[in-house]
């Protein structure tokens, strides 16, 4: 039986028969502002949290036999999500699979694990290991596929293993780093063939009381830096080859540039922030005013960071960047 009332909508009957199948939550036509950090975008077809692989296992094989397109996501903290919205199967990994336990020098933590959990969780084991990622507010998985970090640290150099589901064949496996193609703000598992279920991470021995002073220290200062009063989804831009987005932004004058309630910050210029009711629209049409701007004072044609989700049919005209991938 075909779940699909017209291309790229679910009907609520069909997914009444899929809820029942699953043992997550399950939400139909749920809007994704709620769930992403830019507190921006329309409604995903349906949303669901799955309770355990299993449940992942009868989510992904059902969005596949009906062939509806299906995407993972976590705290939705390096999404720029459509505001028309996502048509198919958003699931959002969270939850259940929070589990965080240390071995040694290792932590074990669950995909959705809250990164600023795990650190304070392994401060007290007494570990430190992952200064980069004091205050990202991302899931381990997330920072994993976003190989996220700084200038010079990067969650791959602390990943030793990764236990995933193959999507292709719906099994679990494990992945060492080596087989992980990290880079610069990317990595293999961005082919959306993986579901990262948990990680083995490597970190190093600390004194409880030093090791949350360090984090405290690293939270003052991300607070100085950027700004953090307003949703975002961190920076919007990639630093190109040699150089940072954040300065060629500022040099080109963009500093406090707005579209609707999406404004260029003044505390950091590679972060749009949503000073209000700002839309995907107004966000994709300032990253495009600033692309424009900076390559014309610069040269040099800036890519996003941030991962464009969803369905923009209808606003991607103007747009000559990839879609964040
Ligand atoms: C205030 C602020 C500060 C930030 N600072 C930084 C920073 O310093 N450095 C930095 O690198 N980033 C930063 N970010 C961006 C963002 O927080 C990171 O990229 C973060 O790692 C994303 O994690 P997430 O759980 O929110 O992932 P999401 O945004 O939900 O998803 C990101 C990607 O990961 C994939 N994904 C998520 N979970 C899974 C899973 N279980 N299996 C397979 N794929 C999955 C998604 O498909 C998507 O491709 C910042 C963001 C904000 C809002």
């Amino acid at each position: 039986m075909k779940l699909l009332n017209k291309p790229g909508s679910i009907s609520q009957a069909a997914f009444n028969l899929l809820s029942h199948r699953l043992k997550g939550s399950a939400y139909f036509d749920e809007p994704l502002f709620r769930h992403t950090s830019y507190r921006i975008g329309g409604p995903a077809d349906i949303l669901f949290v799955p309770q355990d692989v299993e449940d992942l296992q009868e989510a992904i094989s059902w969005a596949r036999a009906e062939n509806l397109p299906y995407f993972i996501m976590g705290n939705g903290s390096n999404l720029l999500v459509s505001d028309r919205g996502f048509r198919g199967l958003l699931i959002k990994i969270s939850g259940s699979f929070n589990g965080i336990r240390f071995e040694q020098n290792r932590a074990i933590a669950g995909a959705g694990s809250d990164l600023g959990v795990l650190i304070n969780q392994a401060a007290r084991h007494g570990l430190f290991g992952l200064p980069f990622a004091v205050g990202i507010p991302g899931t381990v998985a997330g920072a994993i596929v976003m190989n996220a970090g700084s200038a010079t640290l990067y969650m791959g150099q602390q990943i030793e293993s990764i236990a995933v589901l193959d999507c292709r064949d719906l099994r679990q496996k494990t992945l060492h780093r080596r087989e992980l193609g990290f880079q610069y703000r990317r990595s293999m598992l961005d082919s959306g063939d993986w579901v990262v279920l948990e990680a083995t991470i490597s970190m190093q021995e600390e004194q409880p009381p030093i090791a949350f002073e360090r984090i405290r220290e690293l939270l003052l200062r991300r607070r100085t830096a950027q700004p953090l009063k307003y949703p975002s989804a961190g920076s919007v831009f990639r630093n190109p080859h040699n150089a940072y987005a954040g300065q060629l932004i500022e040099e080109t004058g963009c500093k406090g540039w707005c579209v609707g309630d999406a404004m260029i910050s003044a505390v950091h210029a590679n972060f749009i922030v949503n000073v209000g009711q700002a839309t995907a629209n107004h966000v994709l049409a300032l990253m495009e005013k600033v692309q424009a701007a900076v390559e014309k004072h610069h040269g040099t044609l800036l890519q996003p960071e941030i991962k464009l989700l969803g369905d923009w049919s209808q606003s991607m005209s103007l747009w000559r960047g990839d879609a964040g991938k």
